[in-house]
């Protein structure tokens, strides 16, 4: 099968991935997986590569090379390890799509690879774009590469885009579920538990992104990406509040018209277009039933319940490296949160204790970014330790 294109999936174990290799599996004419990587769960990876027979499989945890190794090497798959193998997997001449399904930080140097060597890639990684969004777009219009999104936002963005002028685009207006304490009080936010937080009332997605959706961090996340993405005035981008998660996105246009793109909250869907490089695969199921639901609501964001929204027009204004330090500082508490060391009300504080702390960088270098992301990580690690010492001594 020659027309076959190879996909390197860079986070293949994780919600976006496994996704993506079933996507490879209803089309197995269309794509092949060329290239599998994951951080940690060797197990996992394993097993992929068993099924899917990838050429080249990728560990990023160097400790896990040799079980992965010996599992795979018999099989005639290539197996390599370290964060440097990861990057270089995505430039490889046998890889023609890359889906970058990582989650955080981490995506930033897989998907500049994938940039340098022109590939068409599939972005999921939304930190990417947020961390260090005007590095990768000067990047993009120098080389071929073209990006299609998966983050189902922009993918609905990126959908009433098509066959639309630039200039007579007035507003993106980008969507929000509410996560699962939509409803909740200002004081009732402090006790929430991981496990309430992880509970998301429409999407099935990891645990990172599933807390950023409890806090609408992630929405703020998808602002900066939308910023990017679409090369937008970040006064003309929205977020409103719509529960029922139908609506994946919409952009209102100088005539009034707005267009919306619709569907179930399946994010098969966003990767099936992604994957297709914008051309619709059809599929057996998984149609939405207008008929069946009540209503399709809509409401305003409230920055003062969730100030972490707030962050996205902060990090815009402020410019340089400030939405890095941002989403630095938000790994460490999100991280800090699920392992019950703070208060789900302290991730917005720790952001911005982190954002007054650390150095400003107004026009930052990719080395930059990298210092501005350990420094930030280090100032935010070190404020979790001094606010526990605060609360354990005031009991
Ligand atoms: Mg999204």
């Amino acid at each position: 099968m020659t027309n076959q294109k190879r996909i390197a999936i860079i986070g293949s174990t994780g919600s976006i991935g496994t996704q993506t290799l079933e996507t490879i599996d209803t089309f197995p004419e269309l794509f092949k997986a060329q290239v599998i990587t994951a951080r940690r769960s060797a197990d996992l990876l394993i097993s992929q590569a068993r099924k899917h027979r990838p050429a080249l499989v990728v560990i990023a945890d160097n400790g896990l090379y040799q079980p992965v190794r010996d599992a795979l090497t018999p099989l005639g798959i290539e197996v390599a390890a370290g964060e440097k193998a990861i990057a270089e997997a995505a430039a490889r001449d046998d890889v023609d799509t890359v889906v970058t399904a990582t989650v955080g930080y981490s995506g930033l140097e897989p998907t500049m690879e994938a940039i340098r060597s022109g590939k068409e890639i599939a972005l999921a990684n939304k930190e990417t774009l947020v961390v260090a969004g005007e590095l990768i777009t000067r990047m993009l219009s120098r080389s071929g590469a073209r990006i299609i999104p998966v983050d189902s936002e922009h993918s609905a963005i990126y959908q009433c885009l098509v066959g639309e002028a630039t200039e007579s685009v007035n507003k993106l207006i980008i969507t929000a579920s509410g996560g699962p304490f939509r409803t909740f009080e200002k004081e009732r936010l402090a006790s929430v538990s991981p496990a309430d937080a992880l509970r998301h009332p429409n999407w099935q997605m990891g645990a990172k992104i599933t807390i950023d959706s409890a806090t609408m961090m992630n929405k703020a996340f998808e602002i900066i990406e939308a910023r990017w993405l679409f090369d937008i005035a970040p006064e003309r981008i929205e977020a409103v509040i719509h529960p029922q998660s139908i609506i994946h996105s919409m952009v209102e246009f100088t005539d009034g018209a707005v267009k919306a793109q619709l569907g179930v909250p399946d994010m098969k869907l966003p990767i099936r277009y992604a994957l297709g490089c914008a051309k619709r695969l059809p599929v057996d199921n998984g149609f939405l039933s207008l008929s069946d639901m009540s209503a399709l609501t809509f409401e305003k964001p409230d920055t003062d319940r969730f100030p972490c929204l707030g962050y996205a027009r902060l990090a815009l204004e402020k410019k340089g490296n400030s939405a890095c330090i941002i989403n630095a500082a938000n790994e460490i508490a999100v991280e800090a949160f699920l392992k019950g060391r703070i208060r789900f009300t302290d991730i917005p504080e720790l952001i911005a204790y982190s954002l007054d702390k650390v150095s400003f960088i107004p026009s930052p270098t990719y080395t930059e970014y990298v210092a501005t992301n350990a420094e930030a990580r280090n100032v935010a690690s070190d404020h979790i330790s001094d606010l526990n010492i605060k609360r354990h001594s005031t009991i």
